[in-house]
């Protein structure tokens, strides 16, 4: 069957019964790739439950009207002799044109970064102290409108937009994170921020220590410097449909539009991973499945509120969970269940 997209690659796992056979009609040739070593051969026996992965280079220039055409044979090999149906051919795999891959959803403050970016910024406040008026704001429903006045009393003291910025990058990243970020393969893995902290702050940080190409997405609330250079904060959403979150933020909601969203593109997610530390980690991680994963950070509070969430409510995670202190502890548990997750190179 001819394809008019072309696939980059092709991952699929071998196990020691079976064998595969590509067949194409181009000069695309595909190259394998395995755990044990390069390959470039169109048919291969398994000694052992192996995962492949074909590499198909662009299509040749110099055949603009070149109709690639391949299918995958998978066989299994005490059959071999016999004339059976493929199990899986590339147009079964092609006219589903799913992209499948692991999700990874953060939360910033104290899980990406090892600070409380809100709580940091007020080091600018004349003495590095905030009025007791103000804080007063501040209430579990109320933290955009807190911030929003912490914002302006800073702009009251003459705080500049460069000062509050060069702030942010300050702020240190928890450890193994940067590692986590940078080593995942992006061909199998997305990685989005679920932040109630705000735009300018986490597109800062994550600019200024070259990560923003790391993350899919960003959702958190909306801010910008209006032109006398005060930070204006607007609340992600207004919700009332979830009493696990704040009226401004539920993450749960996010995750799973998020997800409804990206399979209206055909990337499915296999497993998914959420990562905070906070009680409003709690939402997301309970919708999610036993195949996924919840990583709440060890010595944090979303660690405690999981078991007081199970014993006085009911409300039991199904999802695997995992405490973790650094992010190579994620990266271990996940490539464990997803091999090949880190780029090839490292
Ligand atoms: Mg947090």
């Amino acid at each position: 069957m001819p394809f008019s997209c072309f696939p980059s690659n092709l991952s699929f796992v071998l196990t020691e019964h079976e064998a595969y056979v590509f067949h194409w009609t181009t000069d695309n040739v595909p190259s394998f790739r395995s755990p044990d070593g390069s390959r470039e051969q169109n048919s291969h026996a398994a000694k052992q439950t192996t995962l492949l992965t074909a590499q198909f280079p662009k299509s040749n220039p110099q055949v603009p009207n070149c109709r690639p055409y391949f299918s995958l044979l998978v066989i299994t090999r005490r059959l071999v002799r016999t004339n059976i149906e493929p199990r899986v051919t590339m147009s079964q795999i092609a006219n589903e044109g799913k992209h499948e891959k692991i999700l990874l959803a953060f939360d910033f403050d104290h899980t990406i970064i090892n600070d409380n970016s809100d709580t940091y910024v007020t080091k600018l406040a004349p003495n590095g102290k905030i009025p007791p008026e103000i804080k007063a704001l501040y209430s579990d429903q109320g933290w955009t409108l807190f911030m929003s006045e912490i914002f302006r009393y800073l702009h009251s003291n003459k705080t500049t937009p460069k000062q509050i910025l060069e702030c942010m990058t300050e702020i240190s990243f928890s450890p193994g994170m940067v590692d986590l970020l940078t080593t995942l393969d992006q061909t199998k893995a997305e990685a989005i921020v679920i932040s109630d902290a705000n735009y300018i702050f986490i597109d800062h940080i994550l600019t200024f220590h070259g990560l923003k190409d790391r993350i899919n997405k960003i959702f958190t609330n909306p801010a910008k410097f209006n032109n006398e250079g005060r930070l204006e904060l607007e609340m992600y959403h207004v919700q009332d449909s979830c009493s696990l979150s704040t009226v401004n933020l539920c993450k749960g909601q996010i995750l799973e539009s998020y997800i409804e969203e990206r399979a209206k593109e055909n990337v499915i997610f296999t497993h998914i991973a959420f990562v905070g530390d906070g009680e409003n980690d709690f939402c997301p991680s309970l919708r999610l499945s036993p195949k996924d994963f919840v990583f709440p950070r060890e010595g944090y509070s979303l660690v405690k509120h999981i078991e007081k969430m199970k014993a006085e409510q009911g409300l039991h995670i199904k999802a695997n969970i995992h405490t973790w202190k650094s992010g190579l502890d994620i990266l271990k548990i996940l490539s464990d269940k997803v091999p090949l997750l880190v780029q090839p190179s490292l």
